[in-house]
């Protein structure tokens, strides 16, 4: 048990579930909810026996929220301890995953008025890292910068939602040009064309913020729903100095990446367990499955393969989660490629599953949960 432990600890991923309340719209129309989530237990359980013949599902997750539990409390117990984290200096991700219309957006952004720097009650997972990542280094008064990116993923081509908008020539062609991804030869990615914006407020962010997302909704009813079908990015890179003893001068760097996938209906979930774990394996080199603790003599990185694929069910789980599921499924892609050096090893995962309650999403439910479900 406790070597399995320890690979939990390596992948460091939490993986958590929230369901949306019914809208006003599905309460009107008395639409009938078939999941019942059991905060105490983290288990969520999907009431199929009301729809079909089938038994009713149960499943497992690191923490789940209900549809009462507020945008701050998914902050508090989901994010924060991972805000905490990158102004340490780790890289750390955040992915939303659901069907369309779950609430992935709502999760990472929420409401996007916020009066005079205050944040609102529905403002979400991105402004109150903001937030959290300014109080904390105005605290300590720390000498930093601040430096952030929004793009949009679609078919495998980037736009910068944060590029400044050219007046004179204001054509869909000239306001969303592809921007490009290259290797930075250390395993790393480099964007090339991208608006990297310096902050120096939370204020500025929030202004960012609400005029990119303004920007992909505009696209949004010009291209045909695309954020169904986009991934975006939101990153957050801080540069903190500190002064060590013997005055010598540190910089600890830390990443924050926040990412709205594409809505789960249009993700592949192709591939068969082996493949996507010989992937995964690829994906993370041998840094990723072999940290300095001290299981790590027994999975010297040649066998490390090799020792994945004869290991027992149970082992298979301890690596398979979801986030990796998707970027094995599309490791070519630029989303992989772009987060690549920050997930893995040492770095934190956090994969939040999004569902509705109602009858009609019944299908895809299943499907969500059963491709994000943590095996305990
Ligand atoms: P997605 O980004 O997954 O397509 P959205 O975030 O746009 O879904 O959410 C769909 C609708 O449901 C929006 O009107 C949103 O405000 C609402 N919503 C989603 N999650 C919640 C929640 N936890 N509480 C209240 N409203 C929510
Ligand atoms: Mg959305």
């Amino acid at each position: 048990a406790s070597s399995r432990n320890d690979r939990d600890r390596e992948v460091n991923i939490q993986v958590m579930l929230r369901c949306r309340p019914l809208t006003d719209e599905e309460q009107r129309l008395n639409v009938q909810k078939v999941v019942s989530c059991n905060e105490q237990k983290n288990e969520v359980t999907v009431l199929q026996s009301l729809v079909n013949r089938q038994l009713d599902k149960t499943f497992t997750f690191d923490k789940i929220f209900g549809s009462k539990v507020q945008q701050r409390s998914v902050y508090d117990h989901a994010i924060a301890p991972i805000v905490n984290d990158v102004l340490e200096g780790f890289n750390c991700t955040v992915f939303a995953y659901g069907q369309t219309g779950t609430g992935k957006t709502y999760t990472m952004e929420g409401g996007m008025k916020h009066k005079g720097g205050d944040l609102s009650s529905d403002a979400g997972v991105i402004p109150r890292a903001v937030r959290h990542i300014f109080d904390t280094l105005e605290a300590q008064k720390a000498d930093y910068n601040m430096k952030v990116t929004f793009l949009e993923l679609y078919n495998e081509e980037i736009t910068d939602l944060l590029a400044p908008e050219d007046h004179t020539r204001f054509t869909e062609d000239r306001q969303r040009r592809p921007i490009s991804l290259m290797e930075d030869g250390k395993g790393g990615a480099v964007i090339r064309g991208l608006e990297e914006v310096a902050v120096y407020s939370a204020n500025e962010i929030y202004k960012l913020l609400e005029h990119g997302s303004a920007r992909r909704r505009t696209a949004d009813t010009l291209l045909n729903k695309q954020s169904s079908r986009s991934h975006s990015v939101f990153s957050i890179t801080i540069h903190v100095k500190e002064v060590a003893r013997g005055n010598e001068e540190l910089i600890k760097c830390g990443r924050l990446h926040l990412v709205d996938l594409a809505g789960s209906e249009n993700i592949s979930r192709s591939g068969s367990r082996e493949v996507r774990l010989l992937t995964l394996l690829n994906l993370l080199g041998t840094e990723g499955l072999n940290v300095d603790s001290s299981s790590n003599a027994m999975f010297p990185p040649k066998d490390a393969i090799h020792y994945s694929l004869n290991e027992s069910m149970n082992g298979c789980h301890q690596l398979y989660t979801p986030v990796l599921k998707i970027l094995e499924t599309n490791r070519d892609s630029k989303l992989t490629r772009l987060l690549r050096e920050s997930l893995g090893g040492k770095a934190k995962t956090c994969f939040i599953a999004t569902v509705s309650p109602s009858i009609h999403c019944l299908d895809e439910t299943l499907s969500t949960l059963d491709y994000a479900y943590r095996a305990k």
